[in-house]
């Protein structure tokens, strides 16, 4: 009984599987995923581009600065200058991509979840959250200037720990 439950299971698990490819185009290839998003936002999926891509949206919604990718892609020993890493994440910002994040003066934070939605920012250490959606509602906005609209509203809640709570 258990056996032939189990065999059911993994029958149900393999025509899931293969609606699965069926339906979603070419789902579980990441990489050709990468380029045709490349190309949709208009830009040649050259390699390091897709090597960079690669790191930034392998792995979820992520906030990094430029010298974190850099060393991710040290790490994986993808050959780029610092250079390069700034270039290629304007690139992606400009593209629609990445959304740059103002939270800090002397660093660039990218977000790798272009759409709109609201931070908190761990200032010590330079970490970056994303807010819960329904984290917060913004009421009572001034009117936009004349001939302005407003296009957006970003809110960065900025977080210190409070003492006695303080890392080791
Ligand atoms: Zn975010």
């Amino acid at each position: 009984m258990s056996n032939l439950l189990a065999l059911q299971t993994a029958l149900n698990a393999r025509a899931t599987a293969a609606m699965g490819e069926a339906g979603g185009a070419r789902r579980g290839c990441p990489l050709s995923d990468l380029r045709d998003r490349l190309r949709r936002a208009g830009l040649r999926p050259t390699r390091q581009r897709l090597s960079l891509g690669w790191l930034l949206f392998g792995r979820g919604d992520r906030h990094l600065t430029a010298e974190m990718l850099y060393d991710e892609a040290m790490r994986a020993k993808v050959p780029v200058s610092l250079a390069t890493v700034y270039n290629t994440l304007h690139q992606f910002t400009e593209a629609g991509l990445l959304r740059q994040l103002a939270l800090d003066g002397s660093k660039a934070y990218f977000d790798t979840n272009p759409s709109e939605h609201h931070h908190f920012f761990l200032e010590e250490e330079g970490q970056v959250l994303d807010m819960p959606d329904c984290g917060i509602t913004v009421e009572s906005l001034p009117d936009a200037p004349e001939g302005m609209e407003i296009a957006g509203v970003e809110v960065i809640v900025r977080l210190r720990r409070r003492s006695g709570h303080r890392q080791a």
